[in-house]
């Protein structure tokens, strides 16, 4: 119980009466502060609401009082802590107790803007791919692994041999070491190209940052992203709470954004966020991190991404006109 709701229950007035709904009647203390009568017939009902949160109502007055955690203490309940009889000592320490209270709410609701995720259960019988490499109904997604220039061992990709499924690669998303979603992606040109469980807020490949290099790299796909062991926004947009759990990495964060429309927009939210913005000058035909590691391997490529990161407004603005209208 909170410090509040055990004082005033101690130091209610006697002959008391509760009722079945929780409601503890007495005589109120409220009436002659307020220039009506006292009252002489229990009019004065006192409730503890959920363990904590207090509320006192007078039926002869009018006079009301309540508190709840992560408020502070009105003058209203003060008043009546003090007609109830509580030393002013205890009054000023309950006061300060339902501050700190406050406060800590207060930082609750701003970690809870950090995005959490629940477990999610993969496609049904979906199988690591490795261990499906004897069936030779996984050629075309092996194709596709190669024609992006990865391998097995890149990523922990899935493969089920469910109706719907059966041509489709599957990468799970992992948080924390949990699978919290997953996407499964087209090898054949079949619509759509993505079939996705996804949780609001994920970032893709987080788990994959453990190392010791001093930046992270954000990219839109998770492609993108496994290509140069980097981070990807699942989309173009850094989405509510995906930059807290970026910014939680402590790193220089680099978003090297896909050569179109939607990537000016990755750019202008990259600079609000204080994040690097990298765009090399690739190849020609290159409009993401995936094709550039296809044409130019990914040791060119990381390297490319680290020289041309930038920092200034100024500079990223001029660089923005080149990279996507050229
Ligand atoms: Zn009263």
């Amino acid at each position: 119980m909170s410090l509040i709701a055990d004082t005033l229950l101690a130091y209610l007035p006697p002959k008391r009466k509760h009722t079945p709904s929780g409601w503890i009647s007495f005589n109120a203390v409220c009436c002659h502060h307020n220039g009506t009568g006292a009252d002489t017939r229990q009019r004065g009902g006192f409730i503890i609401n959920g363990g904590d949160a207090v509320s006192y109502h007078c039926f002869n007055c009018g006079f009301k009082a309540s508190w709840q955690p992560g408020r502070t203490v009105s003058p209203k309940l003060k008043k009546l802590m003090t007609w109830f009889g509580i030393p002013d000592d205890l009054i000023t320490k309950i006061t300060f107790d339902a501050l700190r209270l406050k406060e800590d709410a207060e930082l609750g609701y701003k970690h809870q803007l950090v995005p959490t995720f629940t477990p999610r259960a993969l496609p049904i019988n979906a199988k690591p791919l490795h261990d499906c490499v004897n069936n030779k109904e996984i050629i075309p997604v092996l194709e596709y692994l190669q024609s992006r220039d990865l391998y097995l061992e890149d990523y922990d990709f899935h493969w089920t041999h469910k109706a719907g499924f059966k041509n489709r690669l599957i990468i799970p998303f992992y948080h924390n070491k949990q699978i919290v979603g997953w996407t499964a992606r087209s090898v054949n040109g079949q619509n759509p190209k993505y079939i996705s469980e996804q949780q609001p807020g994920y970032v893709f490949n987080l788990d994959n940052q453990h190392w010791d290099r001093k930046f992270v790299i954000v990219t839109e796909g998770p492609f993108d992203a496994i290509a140069v062991d980097g981070i990807a926004l699942l989309g173009s947009e850094v989405k509510e709470g995906q930059h807290l759990l970026i910014n939680q990495l402590r790193r220089e964060v680099i978003l090297v954004p896909d050569r179109d429309e939607a990537g000016k927009k990755t750019v202008e939210q990259a600079m609000e966020l204080g994040w690097s913005v990298s765009m090399p000058d690739w190849p020609i035909g290159v409009k993401d991190v995936s094709d550039a590691v296809k044409i130019l391997g990914k040791p060119a490529t990381l390297w490319l991404i680290i020289k041309h990161r930038m920092q200034t407004e100024l500079k990223i603005k001029l660089r923005m006109k080149q990279y996507f209208d050229d």
